[in-house]
């Protein structure tokens, strides 16, 4: 091995040995690796599916199995429903605005995304100012009861930092206010109790290993009273906005406008393989052993440490990872790139010397430990 060492420290033309290399070299946060079994899949099928009506029975069929592997994935109770549409989770934030908040929300704000909607929210004409919540980025803040607040907007997994928080109702909150959830990056692979949560949105190009640009959101009784009652009050809502729309056409198995077919196959691929494999608990502890693997090969390491600092607040899907002086993150990052092993990458605004690595359920564990053994190779090699 001592002969194949680099002789060379420019992080492009470090070499990695092919016996060290990852089978699939996918560790993006999002789009994520996609199984090739769900390619194959979609191949399959394709002939009397893509290019037909999302009206007809081909299309409706899929999207019925979806709804019902979805309801068996997260286990709803009786009264909720999967809800679908076009445009991923913001132009859910959107929806919820138009459809789903009342009056006032309360925003946890601990990264880009919850960031994100929390600043949108606060810009609409018709709402009152939102409260929002911090913390420092690589921890989350807890909500806290208000009587003014009839929405608490909660997130996950803050794919951003790499941190993830349980999913509790406030104590002492309005019986009627709705806990919402932003669950792009979690959905799948982390257990949480729909007794906690009023309306659970996602997208399903991480966890579920599909392809962008639809939203999900599974309602509760509640949340669907909600958009009922909004819907029938005197507020403008743009049409394809319209959540009471969406819940219309996602209970016939359809969606309002026409929605991208294979985003939907692969999507039910994944779902029906986690369902397949065991459910959530299979899914999750596929992504817990991932992260465990990466925070104890950091925390062994002489350069690199978990940025999450409370083990309890560490995602089990996306790790990041900081390094020290000694190593530049987006060095180590540019090398991987150019052996084939993609995407690892810290998030480009926390401006940290940092990694951050999916740990998807379709990711396979002995790929992160071929990643991490990847990492220690190209240190070495940038550092001698
Ligand atoms: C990726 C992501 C989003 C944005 O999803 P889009 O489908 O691209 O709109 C929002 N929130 C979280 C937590 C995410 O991980």
């Amino acid at each position: 091995m001592q002969s194949s060492h680099p002789v060379s420290q420019e992080p492009l033309n470090i070499q990695i040995p092919s016996n060290l290399l990852p089978a699939d070299g996918r560790f993006a946060s999002g789009p994520s690796k996609v199984r090739p079994e769900a390619v194959a899949g979609l191949a399959e099928i394709a002939d009397g599916y893509l290019g037909t009506s999302h009206r007809k029975p081909g299309v409706k069929d899929i999207v019925g199995r979806l709804r019902s592997g979805m309801t068996s994935l997260f286990e709803l109770p009786d009264g909720w429903e999967v809800v679908l549409g076009n445009g991923g989770t913001t132009l859910f934030w959107d929806a919820a605005a138009f459809g789903l908040i009342e009056q006032q929300t309360q925003h946890l704000s601990f990264g880009e995304f919850s960031g994100k909607f929390a600043s949108g929210v606060a810009k609409v004409p018709f709402l009152n100012d939102p409260q929002i919540i911090s913390s420092d980025y690589g921890s989350h803040p807890n909500p806290v009861a208000e009587a003014s607040v009839d929405m608490y907007c909660l997130t996950h997994n803050e794919t951003t930092t790499g941190v993830t928080m349980p999913l509790v109702r406030p104590a002492g909150a309005d019986p009627d206010s709705l806990v919402a959830v932003d669950a792009t990056s979690a959905a799948g692979a982390i257990a949480w109790d729909p007794s906690q949560v009023d309306c659970y949105y996602f997208a399903p190009q991480k966890v579920l290993a599909s392809d962008g640009g639809l939203w999900f959101a599974l309602c509760s009784p509640a949340a669907l009273e909600r958009i009922e009652r909004i819907d029938a009050s005197d507020r403008w809502i743009p049409p394809g906005l319209s959540l009471q729309t969406a819940v219309n056409n996602s209970v016939k198995n359809q969606t309002y406008n026409t929605p991208a077919l294979a985003t939907i196959y692969l999507t039910l691929h994944q779902v029906e393989w986690i369902n397949s494999g065991g459910g959530l608990d299979f899914a999750a502890g596929r992504s817990q052993a991932m992260s465990d693997h990466i925070y104890t090969w950091a925390q062994a390491s002489g350069f690199a440490t978990p940025f999450v600092e409370d083990p309890s607040m560490r995602s089990p899907v996306v790790a990041t990872v900081d390094f020290d002086d000694s190593v530049n993150a987006d060095e180590i990052a540019n090398a991987l790139r150019a052996n084939g092993v993609l995407d690892t990458d810290g998030y480009r605004k926390l401006g940290r010397n940092q990694l951050r690595i999916a740990c998807f359920p379709a990711i396979e564990l002995a790929d992160i430990q071929a990643l991490t053994a990847c990492i220690d190779y190209v240190v070495e090699a940038l550092t001698t």
